[in-house]
């Protein structure tokens, strides 16, 4: 289904330590209401039916409810928005919410325990209003799910994050590792472990999903040779996950990383997986530059990889040469952005990403405009 992604704006009740977006862009104005609704109209017209309301924190915004309402009555069938949860604690607004056409919920949480979690998004009380606005979904009888932000303070907690979650039935997890972008380079000496000090504990979190017979968790950023039974679960580590790849046969990611943003060294080049791995985020190389080595052996020794075990390993279609012919808008993102407004006009970008079918290539079509008026 054509997916469109509407980050609303930055501003935020919660400062987690580890979030990819600076603290600075708060101030920056969000999308005017007017702007989302042409933008509603227009993606309806062009044959979406998914949206995403996302930011900084879309439940700050009075006006959700009515973006809500008016995506149902254009014909959107599926209505998410990606929160903190700490607004969704008041019933009435979370049922507010529902009544306006949200039938799904992606709920940040990024530790079970109020001294974890309160302390990663600094502040107090936060995870006892997310699980009381959890609790009043589950009522509501909407879909739900939960994002985790791995990091120093947490991953070895994982295990017991799991056991707790799947005791209050949040089942649907996507385990997180975190961007070196915003306010994470600020915190990175608190915040940041390699990948491989943490696939262990994430292990533990799919043994324990697997023996309660629940969906297994999917991983996202992180790279297959951290985790190589996992890759089936990890999302965006191929062109086929992220399924975008640009007219030059240049994998993309949908969630806007930068075409460049990605890197592979040496030993990716004895990797089963390297024709389908996109590699390693540059700024993760730079970081961790003797794991990065470490975990491309563990991967390259590895013969059996995709041949004998469970491991899918995607075979790519060989590319049409030329241009692609037909191509399909797939997606669609509409954002502020960032370093824009204050004593400026606003500036909007919008990208648009189209998909051939037959040589699943993309392209990808970046507008910027500045909203001289709201
Ligand atoms: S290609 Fe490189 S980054 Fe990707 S899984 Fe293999 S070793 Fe890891």
């Amino acid at each position: 289904m054509k997916a469109l992604e509407v980050l609303l704006g930055y501003g935020c009740n919660e400062k987690c330590l580890f979030c990819s977006q600076e603290v600075s862009w708060r101030r920056r104005p969000g999308l005017p209401f007017s702007l989302v609704a042409e933008q509603l109209y227009r993606a309806r017209e062009d044959g979406f039916r998914s949206v995403c309301f996302t930011g900084g924190e879309p439940t700050l915004r009075p006006d959700l409810p009515k973006m809500a309402a008016l995506a149902r009555k254009l014909g959107f069938t599926y209505s998410r928005v990606q929160t903190n949860g700490v607004k969704l604690a008041e019933p009435a607004y979370a049922a507010e919410l529902v009544a306006a056409g949200v039938n799904f919920f992606r709920v940040s949480l990024h530790g079970h325990t109020a001294k974890l979690h309160d302390e990663l998004v600094l502040v107090p009380g936060a995870l006892a209003k997310a699980y009381r606005g959890i609790g009043n979904l589950q009522r509501l009888g909407v879909g739900i799910g939960i994002n985790v932000v791995l990091n120093k303070r947490n991953f070895r907690e994982l295990p017991a994050l799991c056991e707790e979650f799947l005791d209050r039935k949040f089942a649907n997890l996507v385990l997180i590792y975190p961007l070196f972008e915003g306010d994470m380079v600020a915190h990175e000496a608190e915040m940041s472990a390699p990948m491989s000090e943490m696939a262990p504990y994430v292990r533990a979190a799919f043994k324990i999903f697997e023996k309660r017979a629940q969906p297994l968790p999917r991983l996202l950023n992180f790279t297959p040779c951290a985790a190589p039974e996992l890759a089936p679960w990890m999302l965006s580590w191929s062109a086929h996950s992220a399924f975008v790849v640009d007219g030059n046969g240049k994998p993309v990611d949908l969630y806007m990383a930068s075409h460049d943003d990605r890197v592979k060294v040496e030993a990716c080049s004895r990797c089963r997986l390297n024709e389908e791995c996109l590699g390693f985020k540059r700024n993760y190389g730079a970081r961790f530059p003797d794991e990065r080595l470490d975990a491309v052996r563990t991967v390259a020794a590895d013969a059996a990889l995709g041949d004998t075990n469970d491991t899918r390993v995607l075979a790519r279609p060989k590319r049409a040469t030329g241009r692609p012919s037909a191509l399909d808008l797939i997606a669609r993102a509409v954002f502020p952005v960032p370093e824009s407004g204050g004593d400026s006009p606003l500036k909007v970008e919008r990208i648009d990403v189209f998909l051939d079918e037959a040589s699943l290539c993309i392209e990808e079509k970046r507008s910027q405009w500045e909203l001289t008026h709201a």
